[in-house]
């Protein structure tokens, strides 16, 4: 079932708070969650489907590397030149993101990725919680949450330790 996006944002700025607040107590203690923040990363990622969701995709433009450039041209059989000026555009930090959101691959009936085996590393590392040295990625992972219900759960999972 596709989650419910307004609701998964309200809650998480709601929570947003709290969960700030959880991480200036027990910032040491995180440093050493790894191993518990990956099983709940691995149990909530169980529960939901990406696919009945693609929010991330939607939403969220990864930066997009070089490399990630000449793989999405080979995968595509464009030279990379091409993919630039189809797909690409700078942002105000000088990366390359999508030219415009949803992603040009997400497939608009069924979700999925048209380029899935050679995606961004950006796409293939989000959502980030099987992370190691999770603890840095923690405030990043607060904004994600009102995208990502997997990074909800894990949020709320982690705070309740303290
Ligand atoms: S490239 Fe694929 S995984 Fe990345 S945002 Fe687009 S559809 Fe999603
Ligand atoms: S990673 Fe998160 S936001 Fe992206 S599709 Fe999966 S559950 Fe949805």
């Amino acid at each position: 079932m596709e989650p419910n996006f307004d609701l998964l944002r309200a809650n998480a700025l709601k929570a947003s708070a709290g969960w700030k607040r959880f991480y200036a107590k027990n910032r040491k203690q995180l440093a050493k969650m790894d191993a518990e923040i990956h099983a709940y990363h691995a149990k909530f990622s169980d529960e939901i489907d990406c696919l009945s969701c693609a929010n991330c995709c939607r939403r969220l433009g990864p930066r997009i590397t070089e490399k990630d450039i000449e793989k999405i041209a080979k995968s595509l059989r464009m030279k990379t030149s091409a993919v630039v000026e189809k797909y690409l555009r700078k942002d105000e930090d000088d990366d390359w993101v999508f030219r415009s959101m949803p992603c040009p691959f997400l497939g608009h009936d069924d979700n999925y990725c048209a380029i899935y085996a050679h995606r961004p590393k950006a796409c293939r590392e989000y959502p980030h919680t099987d992370r190691k040295r999770f603890y840095q990625l923690y405030h990043l992972s607060v904004k994600n949450a009102a995208v990502c219900p997997i990074v909800y759960r894990v949020l709320n999972a982690v705070s309740e330790k303290g």
